[in-house]
């Protein structure tokens, strides 16, 4: 995609649980390029628009159009397929292999039953693909040197760096982070600031869910700020810090 077009649109998209309106008419756009930010206090229903974009819910009404094309609706593998990937806010990770194999088999896994399925059922050619493209990755988010520890051994933040590292693997125009800064200690959000940032140089989308205000003030180029299911306001980070009903929702000021 052409930087600045338009790459994704959610339109009007509506979750119900039960008697829960957990997303309420929510539409928002993302350009190609951008970073854009989701706001809002816990429950706000982030997540839950994060599972609609990416088919992990599915929609109870409204559209999703990537590029034009509707996606909403699609099971998530498609989704993934056309470029949009994503973080789950708690990190996946199997402890004793090796943050190369999670990465490499994190894409597989995803779509397919069970880790002997996947390493028995893996072609040697594909194999070593992955291996490669993980490789590669890794060395994207600054993870290479840590590639042959048991991924359990990680910091925080390196997990979240290799969770990013595994959903760049599919090769996405649209990454999608749930809380990627939450429980980071200063230096290792400053690390996580600079990737997104380098990703962005490089072309890449981003909407990122965040609590951490800021992370997001200083990352975003926008922000879309949700409270109680429903779209609060949109803008620049300088807009919405200085939206009185943002900081009466959100910062409780
Ligand atoms: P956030 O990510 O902003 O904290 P969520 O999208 O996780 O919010 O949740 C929004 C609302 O939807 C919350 O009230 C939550 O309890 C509810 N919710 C989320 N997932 C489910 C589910 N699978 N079943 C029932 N209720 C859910
Ligand atoms: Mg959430």
């Amino acid at each position: 995609p052409q930087q600045g077009q338009t790459l994704l649109e959610v339109v009007e998209v509506r979750k119900v649980f039960g008697g829960l309106v957990a997303v309420n008419d929510v539409s928002f756009d993302i350009k190609a390029g951008e970073i854009v930010g989701l706001l809002g206090p816990n429950g706000a229903g982030k997540s839950t628009t994060f599972n609609l974009i990416t088919g992990v819910a599915s929609l109870s009404n409204g559209r999703v159009r990537l590029l034009g094309e509707e996606i909403g609706g699609l099971p998530s593998r498609l989704i993934a397929r056309r470029g949009v990937s994503r973080t789950f806010q708690h990190v996946k990770m199997l402890p004793e292999m090796s943050v190369l194999e999670n990465v490499a088999l994190g894409g597989y896994l995803r779509s397919h039953a069970g880790i002997l399925r996947s390493v028995a059922g893996l072609a040697r050619d594909e194999e070593r693909r992955l291996f490669r493209e993980a490789e590669r990755q890794l060395e994207r988010v600054g993870l290479r040197e840590q590639m042959h520890e048991p991924a359990g051994n990680l910091a925080l933040g390196q997990a979240r760096l290799m969770e990013i590292a595994r959903a760049l693997c599919a090769d996405p125009v649209l990454l999608l982070l749930d809380e990627p800064a939450a429980g980071l200690r200063h230096q290792e959000k400053q690390s996580l600031g600079r990737v997104l940032r380098q990703l962005k140089g490089e072309g890449m989308s981003l909407l990122l869910v965040e609590h951490d205000m800021e992370f997001v003030m200083d990352l975003t180029d926008r922000i879309v700020v949700m409270e109680f299911g429903t779209k609060l306001m949109e803008g620049t980070p300088a807009e919405v810090q200085a939206s009185p009903q943002v900081r009466a929702a959100y910062l409780g000021m």
